[in-house]
């Protein structure tokens, strides 16, 4: 007997409210659309549903090019080579983000200079992305961090009056809107995820990078295609080793594919494409759960005086992948104190992220405690990650509030 599947993003049994990894919640529109690709006898690569879901997302975003790859990590990778980095480049980036948003410049030898963050959006601060522009300066790495638009008016400016291109790490930013504009489309290159976690999924994995060149049209689709670029005949006199007398005939002259240029297979399969058609037609509901949630949230913690919220801009939309708010300093509440009360009473409490230079792989080109203060003072003892995402409850939210409201009271010292 078919029975309906099972809507992925199921509570974890050891939480009341989990903070599960999982965004784009999958149904019988995905399941539909699966039967349709699936039942249909096309190839499952390179097809029409790629095409369409392309077609969509550069629609949605407003932007001129849109290709899908395998992965956001993926997306990254060939979205840094386009930026023809060479060595003793400077690069700005981030340091309040995933790992995967500069991790292709650990195999560069450009400099990665860190940028401080701004304390209530943990977006990119300007007074100090300003002071960190050399002659050397190729490229900013940035990320909308949960969502929250980074301020890319100003960030544009300065970009665009020094030459430098600006990469925006959109994995947290489907669905947020600034200015009137979807990021993806207004710094020089947008990289997407469609991981589990992220608004939308792709079966799972996935990524897409948005740009509005031409000439990187060719490259990207060559590069995630693993295609040739220019056609080998044989030269017999570059072949003298060939025992021509043993094989003789046609392979000779005939015509054979080159490649040039580093490539790799980052095709999305058509599947993860039809998927991705489906959810993105489920974005706005998901999205409008998201905000939701996150201001019934604003509303109960704002007025607490030991916690801070996110204030948006007007005008601007968050996508609302992560929730964040601050334990303020030296008003008798501890964050750690906090989460621990919080995890006591079923709520699971994320931190996101580790300040990206503190780590390993960056310490040891040089990097150092001190080079971000905000972002450290905030990621020591300031900011946690409530669950706020689609799969969860009316009765879930309820009990998050009611978790809360308990947990400040009894957390304080
Ligand atoms: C999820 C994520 C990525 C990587 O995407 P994958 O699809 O998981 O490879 C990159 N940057 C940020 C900020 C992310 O959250």
């Amino acid at each position: 007997m078919a029975s309906e599947p099972r809507t992925l993003g199921k509570p974890a049994a050891d939480y009341e409210v989990p903070y599960p990894n999982l965004g784009g919640r999958l149904g019988a529109e995905e399941m539909h659309i699966l039967g349709e690709v699936i039942s249909s006898g096309d190839r499952l690569s390179q097809g029409q549903w790629r095409e369409k879901f392309e077609h969509s997302f550069r629609d949605l975003i407003g932007v001129r090019h849109a290709f899908t790859v395998t992965s956001g990590t993926v997306a990254l990778e060939i979205a840094l080579g386009l930026l023809d980095l060479r060595p003793g480049d400077e690069v700005i980036a981030t340091p309040q983000t995933y790992h995967a948003s500069i991790q292709p410049l650990l195999s560069r030898s450009v400099s990665v200079r860190f940028c401080d963050i701004d304390s209530n959006s943990l977006n990119l601060d300007l007074e100090r992305l300003a002071g960190l522009i050399t002659e050397r300066t190729k490229a900013i790495v940035l990320v909308h961090y949960g969502g929250f638009p980074a301020p890319m008016r100003d960030i544009m400016r300065l970009a665009r009056e020094r030459g430098i291109l600006v990469l925006e790490d959109c994995a947290h930013a489907l669905g947020t809107e600034y200015e009137g504009r979807r990021p993806g489309s207004i710094a020089d290159i947008g990289c997407f995820s469609f991981h589990s976690s992220k608004a939308i999924t792709t079966l799972g994995e996935g990524g897409m990078i948005t740009f509005a060149r031409d000439d990187w049209a060719d490259r990207v689709a060559r590069i995630r295609g693993n295609e040739s670029d220019a056609t080998y005949r044989d030269a017999p006199q570059q072949f003298s080793r060939v025992p021509k007398a043993l094989y003789p005939g046609r392979a000779y002259s005939h015509d054979c594919g080159t490649i040039r240029h580093p490539g790799t297979n980052a095709t999305m399969s058509e599947p993860a494409a039809a998927v991705g058609l489906a959810q993105l037609a489920k974005l706005p509901a998901l999205g409008a759960r998201r905000r939701q949630i996150a201001r019934t949230l604003d509303e109960l913690l704002g007025s607490y005086d030991e916690i801070r919220v996110q204030e948006l801009p007007t005008g601007a939309v968050s996508g609302q992948h992560l929730y964040t708010c601050f334990v303020e300093p030296g008003r008798g509440l501890d964050r750690d104190a906090l989460v621990e009360t919080l995890e006591g009473l079923g709520v699971e409490v994320w931190l996101r992220y580790f300040p990206l230079h503190l780590l390993p792989e960056w310490r040891s080109r040089g990097h150092r405690y001190g080079e971000c203060p905000v972002a450290e003072r905030l990621w020591f003892g300031s900011q946690l990650n409530l669950p706020c995402h689609p799969a969860m409850s009316d009765v879930q939210v309820e009990r998050l509030l009611t978790a809360l409201q308990k947990g400040i009271p009894a957390a304080r010292s």
